[in-house]
């Protein structure tokens, strides 16, 4: 490609709210086979909300909530923010979490009213020898429904299991339609748990999938997508989609995401707006055509 066709190219995106740091990605972006995006705030708006809750016998909803809630007021992961919106609305002040841990894509653990409380992914406790027994089939009904299922433990027991559930964002249905017009072959990576992702994955029609995945196993996963000799455009926009980012032919990272993720990728969107996606290829595609 000439200098100047780039230039053009560059300058064409820019105009359609894409950013190209630098004009090599624009050359790569046409010889991208698969398009793999984060899930949770790429995807999906990244606000969710708790949408149910059910609590083992001889626990008071109220009371759940409460604990739950201050457990997860020092985490800064949105399902934090969702349980503890939903707690202070129902309490003016919630109690203080002492000895507060929290484990990257399990979730967390704090002390609260005495009593030691665990709130994460099924993973999480039964890595602490805790039996979910009783909240397996809600669990797997919400995660049908594409919601993301937590289970909270009091005192070494299993004592409730709450839904998060984050809405799609407006732009992705027609994004991925996009893009398997222009013969691409769409991916989503995700921390989330396999039934959640799975129903995701099936309602927008997404080719594959890697759900349950670590914040360090996002590259493991792209790597894979190489070793089968395939190049791949990452969309992220969290700290954990930072290396990804990087680690991608081309790091697209969603305008609304993290400073870190912004700086580790090769391109940016303006704004949360998907459409960015779509139009980034169009550009190059013909980019790449006018110099042929
Ligand atoms: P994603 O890639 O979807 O952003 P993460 O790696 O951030 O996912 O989180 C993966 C999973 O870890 C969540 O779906 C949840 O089950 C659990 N988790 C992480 N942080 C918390 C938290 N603060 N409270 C409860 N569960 C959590
Ligand atoms: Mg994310």
């Amino acid at each position: 490609a000439t200098p100047t066709s780039i230039m053009v190219g560059t300058g064409r995106a820019a105009e359609l709210g894409v950013l190209f740091k630098k004009g090599d990605a624009l050359q790569i972006l046409q010889d991208v086979d698969v398009v793999a995006f984060d899930k949770t705030g790429t995807l999906t708006e990244g606000q969710p909300r708790l949408t149910n809750i059910m609590v083992a016998e001889g626990f008071e909803e109220s009371d759940f909530l409460r604990l739950v809630g201050a457990a997860e007021t020092k985490s800064e992961h949105p399902i934090a923010t969702a349980i503890v919106n939903a707690a202070r609305r129902e309490n003016d002040e919630l109690p203080k979490p002492e000895n507060f841990l929290s484990v990257t894509g399990y979730g967390v653990g704090a002390r609260v009213e005495g009593k030691e409380l665990l709130v994460g992914a099924d993973r999480l406790l039964r890595q602490q020898g805790i039996d979910l027994a009783g909240f397996e089939d809600i669990a797997k009904a919400w995660a049908e429904r594409g919601k993301t299922p937590l289970f909270a433990a009091i005192d070494g027991q299993i004592a409730g299991a709450l839904a998060i559930a984050d809405p799609i964002k407006p732009s992705t249905p027609s994004v991925i339609g996009a893009l398997h017009k222009l013969g691409l072959k769409v991916a989503m990576i995700t921390g989330d748990n396999q039934a959640t992702a799975n129903a995701i994955a099936d309602e927008l029609g997404i080719d594959y999938f890697s759900a349950e995945i670590l914040p360090d196993g996002k590259v493991a996963a792209l790597k894979s997508f190489a070793e089968q000799g395939l190049k791949v455009a990452f969309v992220g926009d969290g700290i954990n989609d930072a290396p990804a980012l990087a680690a991608a032919d081309v790091g697209i990272a969603v305008g609304t995401g993290t400073d870190i993720a912004i700086e580790a990728a090769h391109v940016v969107l303006m704004s949360g707006d998907l459409a960015g996606v779509a139009n980034a290829f169009d550009v190059s595609q013909r980019t790449m055509r006018n110099i042929r």
